[in-house]
C-alpha cells in the first residue's frame, strides 16, 4: 500500500465515480468520517456514493446526506452494478474486508482501485493501492481531517464536513475522554468550532436520543447480567437474545453498555458478549498495556485498539461465555 497523498494528482483529473465504505453496523466515527469525506470529493467534482454494509443507528440520522447512503442488505443489486463501474474505492474506519459481512466478497472482487483511511491495528494491506493507516489516532474522522487540512483543497473545509468530522471524533474519543485524545484532537475540534460545528446539539443528537425501552434494559443488564471477577479485575456481561427481544434493543442501543464496566475500581478487564442470534458479538475494553487487540484477535476473530476491541463467537451463548471465562486466566500475570 502506498501513502495516500501519492494519489492526490489522479484524484485532481476527470471526474471520477466514487463508492465509499466502512464495516457493518456503522457507529458515529464510520459514518461521520465516511459522509465527511463525501462532501469534500463531491466539491471536488465527484460522482461519490457512500454504502453501508448493513443498516445504522436511528442516532446517526441527523449527519448532513445520511438520506443518500446506500445500505447494501436493502440494495444489493444496485450496489453491485455501482460498484462494477466505480473508478474508486474508499474503505474507512474498516482496514479488512470481512468487517463488510456480505459486502466482502463484492469488494474483494471488484478491480477498481482501492484506498484506505483507518486507525485500527492490522490493516489488511494486500488489499488497498494507496492509504493512511494511523493506529493510535483519536478517530478515523481525524485522519480525514488531517489529509483534507493538509490537501491543496483545504479551503473545501465547511460546516457540513466539520459536523461529519466531529461527530467522529467525538463518538470515538468517548467525549474526548481516551488517551487517544491528543492536542491534534483539540486543535482539530477548535477549527471545527471555528466552521461553525454546534456541539451541544451533536451532543444531545447523539447521546440523549434514546427510548425509555434502552435505558430499561441497561438498567437489567446492571442488576442481572453483570459479573465481576476481583481476582483478575475483570468485568463481564453476558446479553441473552431474549433481553434483546424483550427491550425491543435495536441497532446502536448497546454501543455504550460496555464502558459501565470499567467504572468499577479497579476494574482493568471489561469484555461484554450479546447474543445476535446470527452470531455472539464480543466488545471489550481495558486500561493500561492490556492489549485487547491481540486479546480479540487470538481468541474471538477480532480485532480493534489496545483498549477497545470486538469479536465474535460462533458457539452458544453459555459455551463462549464458559470459554471465555477459561481462557482469562491464562492473562493473570497481566491483569493483577
Ligand atoms: P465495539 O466494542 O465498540 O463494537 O468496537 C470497539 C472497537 O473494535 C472499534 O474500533 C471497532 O471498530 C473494533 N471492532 C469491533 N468488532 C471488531 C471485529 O470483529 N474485528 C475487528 N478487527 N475490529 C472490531
Ligand atoms: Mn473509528
Amino acid at each position: 500500500m502506498e501513502p495516500l497523498y501519492l494519489y492526490n494528482k489522479e484524484l485532481q483529473k476527470i471526474p471520477k465515480r466514487i463508492i465509499i465504505t466502512t464495516h457493518q453496523k456503522p457507529d458515529g466515527d464510520a459514518m461521520g468520517s465516511s459522509l465527511g469525506l463525501y462532501h469534500f470529493l463531491v466539491a471536488l467534482g465527484h460522482d461519490v456514493t457512500v454504502v453501508s454494509p448493513t443498516n445504522w443507528a436511528k442516532f446517526l440520522d441527523f449527519l448532513p446526506g445520511i438520506d443518500k447512503v446506500i445500505d447494501f442488505e436493502k440494495q444489493v443489486e444496485e450496489v453491485k452494478q455501482l460498484l462494477q463501474v466505480a473508478d474508486v474505492l474508499f474503505c474507512l474506519d474498516c482496514n479488512h474486508f470481512n468487517r463488510t459481512k456480505t459486502l466482502e466478497s463484492v469488494l474483494s472482487s471488484s478491480t477498481c482501485i482501492k484506498l484506505l483511511i483507518d486507525h485500527h491495528t492490522e490493516p489488511n494491506l494486500e488489499s488497498f493501492n494507496y492509504g493512511i493507516c494511523t493506529p493510535g489516532k483519536s478517530s478515523t474522522a481525524e485522519i480525514v481531517y488531517e489529509y483534507i487540512a493538509s490537501s491543496p483543497w483545504h479551503h473545501l473545509l465547511n460546516q457540513t464536513i466539520a459536523t461529519c468530522l466531529y461527530t467522529g471524533l467525538l463518538t470515538d474519543t468517548q467525549s474526548f475522554r481516551l488517551n487517544t485524545t491528543k492536542t491534534s484532537s483539540h486543535q482539530m475540534a477548535a477549527h471545527l468550532l471555528a466552521l461553525g460545528t454546534d456541539p451541544a446539539t451533536i451532543y444531545n443528537k447523539l447521546f440523549n436520543n434514546f427510548l425509555e425501552t434502552r435505558l430499561r434494559f441497561i438498567g437489567n443488564a446492571l442488576l442481572n447480567r453483570l459479573e465481576v471477577c476481583y481476582e483478575l479485575n475483570t468485568a463481564y456481561m453476558a446479553i441473552p437474545f431474549e433481553d434483546i427481544l424483550k427491550y425491543e434493543i435495536k441497532t446502536g442501543d448497546t454501543e455504550s453498555l460496555v464502558n459501565y464496566l470499567m467504572t468499577i475500581e479497579g476494574i482493568k478487564f471489561g469484555a461484554l458478549v450479546i447474543d445476535r442470534q446470527e452470531e455472539r458479538k464480543w466488545s471489550f475494553r481495558s486500561t493500561g498495556n492490556f492489549n485487547v487487540s491481540i486479546f480479540a484477535r487470538e481468541h474471538f476473530e477480532g480485532g480493534g485498539h489496545v483498549n477497545a476491541a470486538g469479536g465474535r463467537s460462533k458457539e452458544s451463548l453459555p459455551i463462549a461465555l464458559r470459554k471465555f471465562k477459561e481462557i482469562i486466566y491464562q492473562y493473570k500475570n497481566q491483569l493483577v
